[in-house]
């Protein structure tokens, strides 16, 4: 199990690393659409910040890259 999930900002792009703990505890707080990861707001800018990759409570891959992907249209 990893120590620490990396966010990037999705607006400035400033990497974080975010405890697993940390992020686990939003997720298991966090009921709502299982499609987005847990949210952390960037601490230079305020921004969005997704996870590099995060495996969620109930399974479900969160990637960065994935993210970038369906952006593109
Ligand atoms: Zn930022």
């Amino acid at each position: 199990m990893p120590k620490s999930v990396s966010y990037v900002c999705l607006a400035c792009h400033e990497k974080e690393d975010i405890p697993y703990d940390v992020v686990r505890n939003f997720d298991l707080m966090d009921d709502g659409d299982p499609t987005y990861p847990p949210q952390f707001a960037c601490e230079s800018c305020g921004g969005e910040m997704y996870p590099e990759y995060y495996k969620g409570i109930h399974g479900v891959e969160y990637k960065l890259s994935n993210l970038q992907e369906t952006k593109k249209d």
